[in-house]
């Protein structure tokens, strides 16, 4: 299993480590990512698969700070990468949660930002009354309206789309070719091939 665990698992009920990536075996073998890679080998893709890794790491610590991280709200433990809904909604210009004065989630309290699902931020659609703003383009992912989408958007969603560029833009096939001594490995019998 190769994932980022804080953007993977998301979750309202815990706090997730922010920086925890987790590699297996699978990320040795030739692949692309979602299709839309370049393909990768061998020690070559066991490194790309970190730096693709990484790149999520790098990206919850830049989405974090768009939401206010205070304790006992849904925002406690970040921008949601899970959950419904998610909690990408900025107060309205009352500086209240939802709607003045309504409590649309029923819990008895108007305008909070409840910890958990149902909460008043994440009720709210574009433009059905609620005085919160859906961050986003409207994608799977809510990438951020104050954030440039990655260039090109190939994959299934765009936080993939961006790991798959840093990945693609920084190394290549082979780059780390010569510093494979394994056997099977690309030193061995044959030179770059990474299963013989
Ligand atoms: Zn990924």
């Amino acid at each position: 299993m190769i994932t980022t665990p804080a953007m993977l698992n998301w979750t309202y009920a815990a706090a997730l480590n922010k920086t925890e990536i987790r590699i297996g075996p699978g990320a040795r073998f030739a692949g692309t990512s979602y299709g839309v890679s370049e393909e990768l080998s061998g020690i070559d893709r066991m490194i790309g698969t970190v730096r693709h890794e990484e790149r999520h790491v790098v990206r919850i610590a830049a989405v974090d700070p768009l939401v206010p991280v205070a304790p006992g709200t849904s925002f406690q433990y970040g921008w949601s990468y899970g959950g419904s809904p998610v909690n990408h909604f900025n107060m309205g210009s009352d500086a209240a949660w939802g709607d003045l004065n309504v409590d649309e989630d029923g819990n008895g309290i108007t305008d909070d930002a409840a910890p958990a699902p149902p909460f008043e931020p994440g009720t709210g659609t574009v433009g059905n009354g609620i005085d919160t703003r859906l961050s986003g383009t409207g994608r799977l992912s809510w990438w951020p309206t104050t954030q440039a989408l990655p260039v090109p958007d190939l994959a299934p969603w765009p936080e993939e789309s961006e790991a798959v560029n840093f990945t693609d833009t920084n190394m290549d096939e082979h780059d780390n070719a010569r510093a494979d001594w394994s056997n099977p490995g690309k030193n061995h019998l044959t030179l770059d091939r990474f299963d013989d």
